[in-house]
């Protein structure tokens, strides 16, 4: 079972992906971040997304990738939440 108290939201890993890349992460954040990489395909295919950025553009940086990109992947994880009940 987990013992993460806290589990990260998406809005969270997409906030924390910059330093996951640049390995900037303290090992907490780390494990957080990878243990909901785990579960969640959307964080999965945003990593990606982030990683395919920094191979195209030569660097990091949010501003990199168009609002338009980074909405649309937002929505990607909307549809992934489903409400419960
Ligand atoms: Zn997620």
């Amino acid at each position: 079972m987990l013992s993460l108290s806290d589990n990260l939201s998406c809005q969270e890993l997409v906030e924390l992906v910059t330093e996951y890349l640049e390995d900037a992460l303290d090992p907490v954040e780390r494990t957080r971040f990878e243990a909901h990489l785990r579960d969640c395909a959307g964080c999965q295919t945003y990593l990606e997304q982030m990683r395919h950025t920094i191979r195209v553009s030569g660097r990091l940086g949010e501003e990199s990738l168009e609002p338009a990109v980074r909405e649309q992947l937002l929505e990607v994880f909307r549809n992934f939440k489903k409400p419960r009940g």
